[in-house]
C-alpha cells in the first residue's frame, strides 16, 4: 500500500487524515456484539477520502488500484456487522456527499447513494404524495446505498418482503474497482452482483428505487398479557389482506415496559406489545380486528393529544429494540432468526419455553416469498460467548435458521453459503481484492468450512497495537 503516492493522486478531492475523525469514521454500530467488540475495537482507515461526483469516485478508485490501497465503502456507519469497517486499513470512502435526488417520478426515484433515506421519503411526499416501499429503522440516518449494500429489508416488509425480492431495487449505477475503472448500470438479473454485497465488489453511485403512495402511518401499540397471545394477534393480522399495514412487530415482556421509556406512561409492568403502523382508512377495520381479539390498543398515535417528545413506532422496532436495551442494559445482546412458514408461531413458542428469560422474544413479520411469516431478533442476556453460540446451535437444531450478527462476513451472517454470482462479480470488478477486505470468505478462504462452528479470522485483520 503506497499511501504518500495516492495522497498526491487525490489532489483536488477532499481528504482528511486526522487520526480521532479517521477512526470515528472506521467505525458503525459493530459494538452491538460484544464479540464483534472484542474483536474489531482496534480497527481503523489511514485515510477518509470524500468524493462529490461520479468522476472523483472514479479517480479515486483509479488511484487505490494503482497504489494498491484497499477502499472500504461508507454511508453513515450504521450497519451493525463491523460491515463498514476498513479491517486493513487503507481508505473510507464516504459517500455521504453524494446526496442529490436526481428524478422523481411517477413510481420511481433516482438518487445519489448518500441521500438519507428520510430526506428521500420527505422529497417524494412533496412531490406527488409518494414514499419509499422499504426503509430501514435507521431511516433517518441511513444513506440509501448503504441500506442496498448492507441492509435486508425493514418498515414495509409486512407488505414488500425484502430488498432481495425482485421489484424492490430498480437499478444501481456501479463503480468499478480497476486500472480503468468501469461505471456500469446495473438491472433486473444483474442487481444480485451487488445488493447486500457489503461493497466488496463495485462502489454504487446511483440508486434508482420503486415508490408507493404515502400515507400519515397511525402508531399503533396493543397490549397483551402474554407473549404468545401478542405473537397470535400479529399472526392472525399479518395475513388480514384489507388491512393496510407498513410495519407488525411482537415484543415480550418486560422488554417494552423496560425499553421504551418515553411510551411507559402507556404501558403496564408484564404487557407484551404488538407494535403497528396503520393506514388511516385501514384505522376502523384495525380498531375491528382488535376487538374480535380481545386486545386492547393501549396507544395510538392519531388520538393521542401529546406525542411530544415520542419516538415513531418503528423506531421501537427492527434494531431499535435493541438499540434502547443497550441504553437500559450495555450487558444484552441479540440474534437474528427465521421461523420458517408454515410454522413460525409453533417454532416460536418451542424457543419461548426453551429459553425462557434468558432470551426474550421480538418479532418482525414480513411477506417472504408470498407468505406471512416473523423473523425473530431475540433479546439475549449475554453471559458468555460459548452460550451465546450455544443458544444459537439449538435455535438450528430446532429448525430456527440464524443469520448470525456477531460475525463480520457475508458468507457467515447470512446463509452460511458462498454466493457465486458476488465472487464471478469481484472476480471481474476488483481483480486485486482491494474492495472492502475481508468480508467474503470466498474470495480470500474458498475452501474455508462454512458449516464449521468456528468463527473464520481474516489473515489481513489489522494487528491489535
Ligand atoms: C438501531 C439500528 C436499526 C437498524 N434497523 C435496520 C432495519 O430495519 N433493516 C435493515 O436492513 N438494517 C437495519 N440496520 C442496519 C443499517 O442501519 C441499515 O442497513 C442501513 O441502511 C445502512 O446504511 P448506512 O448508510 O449506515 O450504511 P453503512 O453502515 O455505512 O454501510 C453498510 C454496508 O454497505 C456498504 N456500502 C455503503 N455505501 C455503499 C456504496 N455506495 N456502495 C457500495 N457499498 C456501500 C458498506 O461498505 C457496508 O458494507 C439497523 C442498524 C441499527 C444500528
Amino acid at each position: 500500500m503506497n499511501l504518500d503516492g495516492l495522497r498526491a493522486a487525490l489532489d483536488g478531492i477532499k481528504v482528511e487524515d486526522n487520526p480521532a475523525i479517521v477512526k470515528q469514521k472506521s467505525r458503525d454500530f459493530y459494538w452491538y456484539s460484544p464479540i464483534l467488540k472484542q474483536r474489531l475495537d482496534h480497527i481503523t482507515a489511514d485515510l477518509i477520502v470524500s468524493p462529490s461526483s461520479v468522476d472523483e469516485v472514479v479517480a479515486v478508485l483509479k488511484a487505490c488500484f494503482e497504489h494498491d490501497v484497499p477502499v472500504t465503502t461508507r454511508g453513515t456507519g450504521t450497519g451493525n456487522y463491523g460491515q463498514a469497517m476498513p479491517l486493513s486499513g487503507g481508505v473510507v470512502l464516504s459517500m455521504a456527499e453524494m446526496s442529490e435526488i436526481f428524478e422523481i417520478a411517477p413510481g420511481r426515484v433516482v438518487t445519489g447513494p448518500g441521500a438519507i433515506i428520510a430526506d428521500i421519503d420527505k422529497a417524494t411526499r412533496a412531490h406527488s404524495n409518494q414514499e419509499l416501499r422499504l426503509h430501514p429503522s435507521t431511516a433517518n440516518t441511513a444513506t440509501i446505498a448503504g441500506f442496498v449494500a448492507g441492509g435486508s429489508g425493514g418498515v414495509g416488509s409486512i407488505r414488500w418482503g425484502g430488498l432481495r425480492d425482485l421489484g424492490n431495487v430498480i437499478r444501481l449505477k456501479v463503480v468499478t474497482m480497476e486500472a480503468e475503472p468501469r461505471v456500469l448500470d446495473l438491472s433486473g438479473d444483474d442487481l444480485q452482483k451487488v445488493s447486500h454485497a457489503y461493497g466488496t465488489n463495485g462502489v454504487i453511485v446511483e440508486v434508482e428505487m420503486p415508490l408507493t403512495a404515502a400515507y400519515d402511518w397511525v402508531d399503533v401499540l396493543v397490549g397483551f398479557d402474554d407473549f404468545m397471545a401478542s405473537v397470535e394477534f400479529c399472526n392472525a393480522l399479518g395475513v388480514q389482506d384489507g388491512i393496510l399495514l407498513k410495519q407488525l412487530a411482537a415484543i415480550a415482556d418486560p422488554l417494552p415496559f423496560d425499553y421504551f421509556l418515553r411510551h411507559k406512561k402507556f404501558l403496564k409492568e408484564g404487557q407484551s406489545l404488538a407494535v403497528a403502523m396503520v393506514a388511516p382508512h385501514a384505522m376502523d377495520a384495525f380498531v375491528t380486528f382488535t376487538a374480535r381479539h380481545k386486545a386492547e390498543v393501549v396507544f395510538r398515535s392519531d388520538t393521542e393529544k401529546d406525542l411530544k417528545g415520542l419516538p415513531p413506532a418503528y423506531e421501537l422496532a427492527w434494531n431499535h429494540t435493541t438499540l434502547r436495551g443497550l441504553r437500559v442494559d450495555p450487558e444484552i445482546t441479540y440474534l437474528q432468526v427465521l421461523y420458517p412458514f408454515p410454522n413460525q408461531v409453533e417454532r416460536v413458542r418451542a424457543m419461548t419455553k426453551m429459553f425462557g428469560e434468558e432470551v426474550p422474544g421480538h418479532l418482525e413479520f414480513v411477506r417472504f416469498d408470498g407468505n406471512v411469516t416473523c423473523f425473530g431478533l431475540p433479546i439475549v442476556r449475554y453471559t458468555t460467548e460459548e452460550r451465546l453460540e450455544e443458544i444459537m446451535r439449538l435455535h438450528e437444531e430446532n429448525g430456527c435458521p440464524i443469520f448470525n450478527p456477531h460475525r463480520y462476513t457475508l458468507e457467515e451472517g447470512g446463509m452460511k453459503q458462498s454466493d457465486p454470482i458476488q465472487l464471478a462479480f469481484k472476480k471481474e470488478a476488483d481483480p486485486k481484492g482491494l474492495l472492502n477486505p475481508g468480508k467474503m470468505i470466498a474470495w480470500d478462504d474458498p475452501d474455508f468450512d462454512l458449516t464449521s462452528d468456528k468463527i473464520w479470522l481474516f489473515p489481513g485483520l489489522q494487528p491489535v497495537e
